[in-house]
């Protein structure tokens, strides 16, 4: 880091101090980290952001400060002025970057007392993550978090200077606005000079974006806070960030075109390396080769399309299936497989909604050893287990369904028998050719596969279920990263995508009356994208949870045990706002 302005406190940087300054009168400052005593000398190592320097007390040299050393304990707060020495040798610690060398203390200052933190700073000792929160700011002194944060601005910080080269403006759009629903569940903010009225947090920036293409801007970017009141699942938080963009007079192709070096530029920084163009598939292919459209391909065990070698099988639960439009599926897997662990795939497949699993091992002579066996003609398994690949010793899964069903179970059931992906192997694409929607069967309408604002393709007249969208997906090691959209520029289609969404014309003026009056006013073409920033720190960072790379973050339940938010507010500030609370608690 570059040199401090020198002051009361500092001259130096305690982590970058080297060999080459030995013999330099220095000032640093910092936390305690650890302390030694050894034979009358003490030994601290002082740690600030930038790292870790050992500094040393002789009583006999500065008995004054040795004195004052003495109360030293665990994160107490200092700054010491000494001489930088070479270490004796064999005193050398090779594992720290200022292991050559140590501080020689003449002068202490004592600038903060610490009292006994919850947990040690200096060891990466497990601690309670809840602990952790309710602590956070010692948790973010641990190196680790220190890392994280760090590798975070590293990460906006390359964002910001790629696009804004590229000519792409930041601007910031509201975070008090109107709710337009995108699908997940708005927060609400009372607003309490309009009593009854209510603003909503974002859930994306995505109809500002647009308006702001309609203003003039050509190419925007925010590293925006998103906030979308789901339940919360283990990785998910209320609140996280895009970087979100948008960009008018464009097609895909130049949506992905920008986007394929800037991923590059920032997936390098996790030391990821990606050869451009980024690899491209089909929604369809990946649906069927893979089950998701979020596909992981370095572990194989790609599914298998066996319609055809089971079309007219004396096996009625094929061919029934079949029959009904419905497609057989399967893969291949080796390994150790008990009947114990072709139940719990069984009961894993009944419980995403399979009406069953069909399992079989291959024996010798490709003879197939399987509950169904008996029901199955010699030439539709060998025909299976040759469009499978599957030899002696294989075991096969079979799925009979509707093609959705059959892609969800064969894509869990992929991973769960995929052992983990080779070490240092990432596989980044982009999936392209998105239906526009899919049917919700519970609700018995569609659902807009990305958001409605995404600009369809094909027959506007026709089924709205063979539309395809103009949308795109980037995924690593079978996360999203990020997706996006060219966008509908005219109020005419994007009427009809929300006829086809089942919102009434009345109803679409009054939740997105300013959008399309806005499309009415001259909108350029244009599409975007957004990327999810904490997601793909995560995995730059290699950490396991999201929270990692947030430096403070709501718990699994979204509560913050540092603040106690959410909490109870005071009974006079709910009358202020016209609300009465109706679970206890105030009011
Ligand atoms: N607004 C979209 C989202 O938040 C992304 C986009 O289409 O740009 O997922």
């Amino acid at each position: 880091m570059k040199v401090p302005r020198p002051n009361a406190y500092r001259d130096s940087w305690a982590g970058d101090l080297r060999a080459d300054q030995v013999g330099e009168e220095v000032r640093v400052a910092g936390w305690v980290h650890r302390r030694r005593d050894h034979g009358g000398l003490i030994f601290i190592d002082l740690r600030d952001r930038t790292g870790i320097l050992q500094l040393v007390f002789r009583p006999e040299e500065a008995p004054e400060a040795h004195a004052a050393a003495e109360r030293l304990r665990g994160e107490h707060v200092l700054s010491a002025k000494g001489e930088l020495v070479r270490r004796e040798e064999g005193t050398v610690n090779p594992n720290l970057p200022t292991g050559e060398v140590e501080l020689n203390v003449r002068e202490l200052d004592l600038l903060a007392d610490s009292e006994t933190p919850p947990f040690e700073i200096s060891e990466d000792d497990p601690v309670g993550e809840e602990l952790r929160l309710r602590y956070r700011y010692l948790d973010l002194r641990k190196e680790r978090m220190r890392e994280a944060i760090v590798l975070r601005h590293e990460v906006t910080r390359a964002m910001r200077r790629h696009l804004g080269d590229e000519g792409f403006l930041e601007i910031e759009t509201p975070t008090l606005t109107r709710s337009t629903p995108e699908g997940a569940r708005d927060f609400l903010v009372p607003s309490r000079l309009q009593p009854g009225s209510w603003y909503a947090l974002p859930q994306s920036p995505q109809l500002f974006k647009q308006l702001l293409m309609v203003g003039g801007f050509e190419r925007y970017f925010q590293i925006a806070r998103c906030f979308r009141d789901e339940a919360f699942r283990a990785d998910r938080q209320p609140e996280f960030t895009q970087l979100d963009v948008e960009l008018s007079f464009v097609d895909e192709e130049d949506v992905i075109a920008l986007v394929d070096p800037l991923l590059r530029e920032v997936l390098a920084l996790g030391g990821i390396e990606v050869d451009l163009p980024i690899d491209r598939l089909a929604y369809d292919e990946s649906m069927l080769r893979y089950g998701t459209d979020r596909p992981d391909r370095r572990v194989g065990h790609e599914i298998v399309e066996l319609t055809g070698a089971f079309r007219g099988s004396e096996f009625k639960v094929f061919a029934g299936v079949i029959e009904s439009g419905g497609v057989v599926r399967g893969l291949k897997a080796s390994g150790e497989f008990p009947r114990s662990r072709f139940d719990s795939l069984t009961e894993q497949a009944q419980s995403l909604g399979a009406g069953g699993l069909v399992w079989g091992v291959v024996e010798e002579g490709r003879a197939l050893r399987s509950p169904v066996a008996k029901f199955l003609a010699e030439d539709e398994i060998a025909k299976a287990l040759d469009a499978l690949d599957a030899h002696e010793g294989d075991v096969v899964l079979i799925v009979a369904d509707k093609p959705e069903v059959a892609a969800k179970v064969l894509g869990t059931l992929r991973l769960e028998v995929a052992g983990p992906a080779p070490e240092g192997v990432h596989d980044v694409l982009w999936v392209v050719d998105f239906p526009m929607f899919e049917w919700d069967e519970d609700a018995g309408r569609f659902d807009a596969l990305h958001h409605p604002f995404t600009a369809p393709t094909g027959d506007l007249d026709g089924d709205p279920g063979t539309w395809r969208s103009r949308a795109y997906d980037v995924v690593l090691d079978g996360w999203e990263l990020g997706g996006g959209s060219i966008r509908i520029n005219t109020p005419e289609v994007q009427q009809k995508v929300f006829g086809a969404l089942g919102i009434a014309p009345d109803e679409a003026e009054e939740r997105f009356g300013f959008l399309l009056e806005a499309l009415r006013y001259g909108a350029p073409p244009h599409g975007g994208i957004a990327f999810g920033l904490d997601r793909i720190v995560t995995l730059l960072a290699g950490r396991d949870s999201i929270r990692d790379v947030i430096a403070f973050p709501k718990t699994a339940s979204g509560s913050d045990p540092l603040t106690g938010a959410p909490a109870p507010v005071d009974p006079a500030q709910l009358r202020e706002l016209g609300l009465r609370s109706q679970s206890g608690g105030s009011a």
